[in-house]
């Protein structure tokens, strides 16, 4: 049964706490790809939302720059030795400074926002957007390792605590989009698209040359470097799979990857009479984005437009995974379910990880994340313990293998 839980988009979305004013985001991974483009989001509309949380790794001349830009309550920079240096530059305003992992929790324990953007790449986004679910903060969820990683607890807690979690990535925005107004109606499976990526028709023996720099070309997509790799293997769509499972409360057997290399269709849902109902537009990640936060309500913009004058092909057609096999592993992944997602999410961590860092080559990301998989124990229904346990066996696993 296709029951919506808690993200149905005709539930009743809390309003803001400071009642129909500004909304307040706290931007988790502000300095990032999508951070930055929420930034933007909220700066061409300030009557309608305010930035309250910005925090960053280590990237602390953005963050600065950003918080001088939009005043926030509350800043963190997650790298300790950069503390000092923010906190000097922002002596003379009245924002808050805070440094370390564990601070990103508490600050997502405060009550300064109303949403949160979960914008940290990673299993790093994982503990603050739990610790954000259990106050009672809706989620504006870009990062999809959370659910990957964890997704039977995150949504759990989700429901319990009865907070939206809005998807941000595009995919998963459109589905949600396609959603309103069908409540009561079953999904029969939903469509994911996906570009293809740069190495779209390409085969084994072009893969095993291909280089950092090439493989950070996205055709369509301007996006930070794990993703754009992920794209490049298509592990993204194979996480994204994942994503969909635990938000849309999907069988593995419903949900269908479709290679549609203009980046057009967003993503499509089918329903139990046939009917399929499609979300378009041009790529770009800040219409998602201005969604989730302005959900229910839709606000007007001056993003370039699709003219169906300019663009006249559409085309689709089977993933190969018989070359990308990381999309393979990914539904083995996705059908096992348990701790699997998360030891195969923490492999694939290190092996983008190196593949930037010029240690392995394009396939050798492929072969890591599978022998990761075979080695860390399968546990069926983990605690969210075992879940971190899991995440931090695969990563050495893994990290040994390639020192080796
Ligand atoms: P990015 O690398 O550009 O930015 C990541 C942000 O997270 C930065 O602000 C960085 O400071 C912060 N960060 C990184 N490591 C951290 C750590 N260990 N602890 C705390 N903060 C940390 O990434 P991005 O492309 O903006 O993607 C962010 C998330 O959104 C990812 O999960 C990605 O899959 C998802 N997403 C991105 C896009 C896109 O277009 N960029 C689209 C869909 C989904
Ligand atoms: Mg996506």
């Amino acid at each position: 049964m296709n029951e919506q839980k808690n993200i149905k988009p005709d539930s009743n979305t809390p309003p803001p706490a400071g009642g129909f004013g500004v909304k307040r985001i706290a931007i988790f991974g502000s300095t990032g790809s999508i951070g930055t483009q929420a930034l933007e989001v909220i700066a061409a509309n300030p009557t309608v939302f305010s930035a309250e949380v910005l925090t960053a790794h280590n990237n602390d001349e953005l963050l600065v720059q950003q918080a001088l830009k939009f005043n926030p309550n509350v800043v963190v920079i997650g790298d300790e030795k950069k503390y000092l240096k923010v906190k000097a530059a922002l002596a003379s305003t009245n924002i808050k400074v805070f440094t370390s992992e564990k601070a990103l929790e508490e600050v997502a324990g405060m009550d300064c926002y109303d949403v949160m953007l979960a914008a940290i790449v990673g299993f790093a986004g994982l503990k603050p957007t739990l610790k954000a679910i259990s106050n009672g903060k809706a989620i504006a969820l870009a990062n999809k390792e959370t659910l990957v990683v964890a997704g039977d607890m995150v949504m759990r807690k989700a429901v319990e605590n009865r907070v939206p979690i809005i998807p941000v990535d595009s995919e998963h925005s459109a589905i949600f989009q396609c959603l309103v107004g069908e409540t009561r109606n079953k999904i029969e499976k939903v469509i994911l698209t996906a570009s293809g990526g740069p190495f779209l028709g390409r085969k084994p023996n072009y893969l095993v040359n291909v280089k950092r720099e090439h493989a950070l070309q996205h055709p369509n997509w301007t996006m930070g470097a794990k993703i754009t790799i992920d794209s490049a293997t298509l592990m993204n769509k194979g996480l994204e799979m994942i994503e969909a499972k635990w938000l849309f409360n999907l069988k593995p057997g419903q949900i269908q990857v479709v290679i549609h290399p203009q980046s057009i269709i967003h993503s499509m849902v089918q329903f139990e009479d046939g009917s399929i109902k499609a979300q378009l537009g041009l790529p770009d990640m800040k219409l998602p984005i201005q969604y989730a936060f302005g959900f229910p309500k839709r606000i007007a913009n001056q993003f370039p437009r699709y003219d169906f004058k300019k663009i006249n092909t559409l085309s689709f057609e089977e993933p190969d995974v018989k070359t990308f096999r990381n999309l393979g592993l990914a539904m083995e992944a996705l059908n096992k379910g348990g701790n699997l997602p998360c030891i195969m999410n923490a492999a694939n961590e290190i092996a983008v990880y190196a593949f930037l860092h010029n240690r392995i080559n394009f396939l050798d990301m492929t072969d890591l994340i599978e022998k990761t998989m075979q080695n860390i124990p399968f546990i069926e229904k983990p605690t969210l313990e075992e879940y971190f346990e899991s995440d931090g066996e695969a990563r050495s696993f893994a990290a040994d293998i390639i020192s080796l």
